[in-house]
């Protein structure tokens, strides 16, 4: 194991070696930050970030996630492209006390402050200001909406090229919002939802193009979260998260890790993780609650209806992320539960109606999963979950901020059983 592929950032208050570190023991390896991989480029197994030193743990004066500099992955902050992401208000909800059993619940509103109004702006930002700083162009990326359109907007802001590829079901939810040029490419995909990444990521490589981003590079983005959370609501017992694969949560959890590594956190202090799932897109669910340690292809639905209630829930393919999501699940005592569509539709509303009386905008007709984490959370209420005097930190996902209507029109439809990567690259291209 060599220690030279480690990033070292000195400065007052903190020396923080940052480094890509293999997850197989037999191996090893650990990188510095001058590359981004998917994988240990010596063995192939996945990778995680080591945090490691010290920290004075006193954010920087400014109002995004970029505060926290010393943790992120990035080398030269004359990098960082932020457009104000991340930092957002933590805003307490005393009306809900009652209904909660005298609980405490706040709500942290990523879907007020960032750019395009979802929380996966916080990701964004980080890969953008990684591929600024490593020279990477010509991006490839998949997603239902929230992820990808966070990417194309920050690419747009730094003139990449980039290619989106969105399931065709989700075209609601392309609002003209986000920034965009003309070479920000946007193709819908007609056809069933997993095979949708594996052509994005035949389409790079037919075409020599670069497939972002890395699993560990997205946990951290989300570690950023429970940086914050310590800093505005250290007190906390539960944070609520309704998830897709589980992404958000796993960085939250993270985040609380490395804060430990560096003494700024007790693990027995790191508030307990709970997701919520909809019913739709319930197999990590079902499998935890069962007491399964692994899930396959074979658990996830062979085709998905067409009038999903929240589409943006099924986009990923949770069986890679399941074992990770498990261990945080069991080391934190965390709680993972579902919800009907039906008993979102009775019980999810009161969340939109509390924060428009608040004057913050939600846009339930976008995106329904504040619905579903509110709805969740009144399920396990009812089952006796929070206690009086516990303090509950929900993330505002789903997406606000938006206060468009019109739609963006895509630059190419495709069906993935027929399409082929190189005759779609020139048909964007020669446009
Ligand atoms: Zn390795």
């Amino acid at each position: 194991m060599s220690n030279k592929n480690v990033f070292e950032r000195k400065s007052s208050g903190s020396s923080v070696r940052l480094s890509q570190q293999c997850s197989n023991p037999a191996c090893g390896e650990s990188f510095g930050l001058d590359v981004m991989m998917g994988v240990c480029k010596s063995c192939g197994a996945p990778l995680a970030y080591d945090v490691a030193g010290h920290w004075d743990g006193k954010p920087a004066d400014r109002n995004d996630l970029w505060k926290n500099f010393p943790l992120i992955p990035l080398q030269d902050p004359d990098n960082i492209v932020s457009l104000g992401v991340g930092d957002s208000d933590v805003v307490p909800l005393d009306e809900l006390t009652e209904r909660f059993g005298g609980a405490k619940i706040y709500i942290q509103l990523d879907s007020e402050k960032n750019p395009t109004g979802t929380f996966k702006d916080r990701e964004a930002s980080i890969i953008l200001s990684r591929c600024k700083e490593l020279g990477l162009d010509n991006l490839v990326f998949y997603s239902t909406a929230n992820t990808g359109r966070a990417y194309t907007h920050f690419a747009a802001q730094l003139g990449l090229t980039s290619y989106l590829f969105m399931p065709r079901q989700c075209a609601y939810k392309n609002t003209d919002f986000i920034d965009k040029n003309s070479n920000n490419h946007i193709i819908f995909v007609d056809s069933h939802y997993p095979l949708i990444g594996p052509f994005a990521r035949a389409f790079a490589r037919a075409n020599g193009l670069t497939s972002i981003a890395p699993l560990h590079d997205r946990t951290e983005s989300y570690a950023t979260v429970a940086y914050e959370q310590l800093q505005k609501l250290p007190e906390c017992n539960f944070f609520v998260q309704t998830i897709a694969s589980g992404m958000g949560p796993l960085g939250f959890y993270k985040g609380h890790l490395n804060m430990v590594k560096l003494g700024l956190q007790k693990k027995e202090h790191i508030p307990r993780v709970v997701c919520i799932q909809s019913g739709e897109m319930n197999v990590m669910a079902k499998a935890y609650n069962s007491g399964r340690t692994e899930l396959t292809m074979d658990d996830l639905p062979g085709e998905f209806p067409d009038d999903l209630y929240e589409p943006t829930l099924n986009s990923t393919n949770p069986v890679n992320n399941y074992p990770d999501l498990y261990n945080c699940l069991k080391e934190n005592n965390g709680i993972i539960t579902d919800v009907e569509p039906g008993v979102v539709k009775r019980d999810g509303q009161a969340i939109v109606d509390i924060l428009n009386e608040r004057g913050y905008t939600l846009r339930p007709d976008l995106e329904n999963s504040l619905l579903i984490e509110y709805a969740g959370m009144v399920k396990l209420a009812a089952g006796g979950t929070f206690k009086e005097g516990d303090v509950v930190l929900m993330l505002a996902c789903g997406r606000g901020r938006d206060h468009t209507y019109r739609l963006i029109q895509p630059d190419l439809v495709i069906d993935p059983k027929s399409a082929d990567p190189v005759h779609v690259f020139k048909q964007l291209n020669d446009k």
